[in-house]
């Protein structure tokens, strides 16, 4: 028997006590980890610490792996038709559903999200990517290839076995339904590990995760830090593939990892510095809204996240005077998660206010201006007002590097030629946004942009259907989509001979 944590909601958004377990989820069951060992849960609106949740160890992982090669090969992959899967993936996104009030209010709760973005967007989000990928697991083919009459070969897509999945803090739902929902459906089993800083959703998923159906093993959920658990996971000889989402630093660990063990293969979904452009011909108003959702959504805290904004000479004035004045509205709502109304929360952590804060810090010493903001609000938690600094050149720490934070650096350019170079002017290549309302400027604008998603005429409007990762330093493979499913199958090629003889 594992600990549990109660915590009743009684705010104006949402009423309700949420129970959750707050053990290990391994081979259908919540276990103590074997060398015991817990995680202080904080919530971020406050500073306080909510909560332990038990920590786990390389032990945890081994178990874990044992239980999902086990589950792998009596009842899951190639056993279990792919409509079996898929219905319980529904029944995974059902459940998921029905609990969606509390799952949103936990996401505010441990990440400091605003409680209704949460509950659209996260929540909402997590649940159509679960029934996505559960409508693609019958859908899971080879193809026949033609030869010659002597001879024919087809291709089986096959699961990997058991996958590592290792996710980060700042969309816990979102990553976590990328993650099952596509490994699942191809017949995969699973061993997660959430977030030490945000594991609260992941831990009430996975107590959904029997009542959907799944045999046991098949999704095993083991808490627990980075160096010990995430890399006894890049490490394991029995994990055929991990998925990765985080920072570029920890990518790049996790490679090394997977090189020295068993030569897993490796997805990552890592760290960016997303250019938005603003050329003379956008309609501004609209440009100036997407532009501040660009950086200013999920407190700047998105790998996406446009916080290099470049805008044409012409109407930088008018630009700058209409950002600033939106930018200003977010830090007028900026307070607590579960407050109708307010619209911008506080950072996830202390670390991640530190950092923040250092940026603003080394902006200011590097002789940028802040234009607005650049200030923490209120006494307690972690909140920054939204900021945006002018006078910003290339080699700025704040123009070159990710801040993961509410901090927007402002660049005037002249020419479509110059803002590429500028543009392409880093060692990342996530996502980018082009506003212009003139069509053949903005293709050409978003071809010659090197980044795995562009963005025309809006920001941040990710699809569950379109794939999405990085070019450079942001990453390897796609996750969403259909792509994402050739990312946890192989190609088995089988050659039959029909007559062939020696
Ligand atoms: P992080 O790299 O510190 O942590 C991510 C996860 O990796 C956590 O679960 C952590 O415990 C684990 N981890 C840490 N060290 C590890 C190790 N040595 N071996 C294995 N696992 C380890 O990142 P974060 O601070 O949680 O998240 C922020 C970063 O994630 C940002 O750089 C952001 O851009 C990136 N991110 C990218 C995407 C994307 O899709 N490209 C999405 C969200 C976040």
């Amino acid at each position: 028997m594992t600990g549990t944590f109660s915590y009743t909601f009684d705010t104006a958004a949402y009423k309700g006590t949420a129970i959750i377990n707050t053990g290990l989820f391994i081979d259908g069951k919540w276990v103590e980890p074997v060398e015991g060992g817990t995680i202080d849960v904080v919530n971020p609106a406050t500073g306080k610490v909510i909560t332990k949740v038990s920590a786990g160890s390389a032990k945890d992982v081994d178990i874990a792996v044992a239980a999902a090669k086990k589950a792998y090969k009596t009842s899951w992959g190639l056993k279990t038709p792919g409509v079996v899967r898929g219905k319980l993936l529904n029944k995974l996104a059902d459940l998921i559903e029905e609990n969606a009030a509390e799952f949103a209010a936990l996401e505010a709760l441990d990440v400091g999200k605003v409680y209704e973005k949460a509950k659209s967007q996260d929540v909402g989000g997590a649940i159509a990517v679960i029934r996505y990928y559960a409508g693609w697991a019958d859908k899971i083919q080879g193809k026949t290839i033609e030869t010659n009459d002597k001879k024919f070969a087809y291709t089986r897509h096959e699961p990997y076995g058991v996958v590592g999945q290792i996710v980060p803090w700042n969309f816990p739902m979102g990553m976590v339904s990328w993650k099952i929902g596509p490994a699942l459906a191809t017949g995969n089993t699973i061993v997660l590990k959430p977030s030490e800083i945000t594991p609260l959703t992941a831990l009430k998923l996975a107590g959904l995760i029997n009542e959907a159906g799944f045999p046991p093993g098949v999704v095993n959920i083991v808490n627990g830090y980075g160096h010990t658990v995430g890399q006894a996971i890049s490490e394991h000889p029995l994990i055929e593939k991990v998925a990765f989402t985080g920072s570029t630093l920890t990518g790049r660990k996790i490679l090394k990892a997977s090189a020295e063990s068993n030569i897993k293969v490796v997805t990552l979904e890592l760290g960016g510095k997303s250019p938005t452009i603003i050329f003379d011909d956008a309609d501004i108003d609209q440009a100036v809204k997407w532009a501040s959702h660009g950086i200013f959504f999920n407190m700047g805290q998105c790998c996406t996240a446009g916080s290099r904004i470049f805008i044409q000479e012409g109407i930088y004035d008018e630009f700058l005077k209409k950002f600033t004045a939106i930018t200003k509205y977010l830090g007028d709502t900026t307070g607590d998660p579960f407050t109708p109304g307010t619209q911008h929360g506080p950072q996830v952590s202390q670390i991640q206010f530190d950092r923040v804060m250092g940026y603003i810090e080394a902006g200011k010493e590097e002789g940028a201006k802040v234009h607005i903001g650049g200030v923490r609000h209120g006494e307690d938690g972690f909140f920054i007002k939204p900021t945006i600094f002018t006078d910003c050149h290339q080699g700025m720490k704040i123009v070159r590097e990710e801040i993961f934070g509410p901090v927007a650096a402002i660049i005037k350019f002249k020419t479509e030629d110059e803002v590429i170079e500028l543009a392409n002017d880093t060692t990342y290549g996530l996502a980018s946004n082009v506003f212009s309302e003139n069509g053949s400027r903005a293709i050409r604008v978003a071809h010659a942009i090197e980044s795995g998603t562009v963005w025309v005429n809006c920001a941040q409007m990710g699809e569950l259907s379109v794939p999405f990762g990085g070019y450079k330093q942001s990453g390897i493979g796609r996750e969403l989509g259909e792509y994402a499913l050739d990312t946890y199958t192989q190609v088995k090629a089988v050659h039959v001979n029909l007559g062939v003889r020696l």
